[in-house]
């Protein structure tokens, strides 16, 4: 078994703890209290993947221990805490709000400079994409803008939704293959 750390990190409220709880969990709650300071929590997946040398196929058990922190400002100071022996850190935007791209964009730099790209994963997450039905589309984010400073900055990129389940897995299976190939 492989076990690997991952940190979130946002602004409030784009939807960290709820992408914890339905890939943990498999479920969603409307009205989660908000984190205070950073919540623990861990899950493993298995991914399929060619077993060292002899090059066959078989399943690979990986552990996330997964630090889900607080977007407010006022913990903004314990971040590196979380981040400093990260080996994945998703960072997460709602892509109904055009500030939290921004914000996350600063993330991303704060996590090249402090941390430096080639020791951690990073993955940019866009999530709330329930919200974007065809009658009633609150998207102002555009998954190309995203996926184009993601693929620039050399991010993984998904968008997803918390409230539906929709991409949340796909996150941590391609996370997790890409910490295992290294
Ligand atoms: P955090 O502050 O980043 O941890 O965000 P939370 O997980 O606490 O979520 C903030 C709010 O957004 C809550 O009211 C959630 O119910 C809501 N939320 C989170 N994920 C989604 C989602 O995928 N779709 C929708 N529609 N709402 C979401
Ligand atoms: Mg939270």
């Amino acid at each position: 078994m492989l076990q690997f750390k991952l940190v979130l990190l946002g602004d409030s409220s784009v939807g960290k703890s709820s992408i914890v709880y339905r890939f943990v969990k498999d479920s969603f709650d409307e009205f989660r209290e908000s984190t205070i300071g950073a919540a623990f929590l861990s899950q493993t997946i298995k991914i399929s993947g060619s077993n060292g040398s002899s090059g066959e196929l078989g399943d690979t058990v990986i552990k996330f221990e997964i630090w889900d922190t607080a977007g407010q400002e006022r913990y903004k100071s314990l971040a590196p805490m979380y981040y400093r022996n990260a080996n994945a850190a998703l960072v997460v935007y709602d892509v109904t709000q055009q500030d939290s791209l921004i914000k996350a964009q600063s993330w991303v730099n704060e996590l090249k400079n402090k941390v430096g790209d080639e020791d951690l994963v990073i993955c940019l997450v866009g999530n709330k994409v329930d919200l974007c039905d065809d009658d009633e589309n609150k998207r102002v984010v555009e998954s190309r803008e995203a996926q184009d400073y993601a693929q620039e900055q050399g991010l993984l990129f998904y968008e997803v939704s918390a409230k539906t389940g929709f991409g949340v897995r796909k996150i941590f299976e391609s996370i997790g293959e890409k910490l295992y190939e290294t």
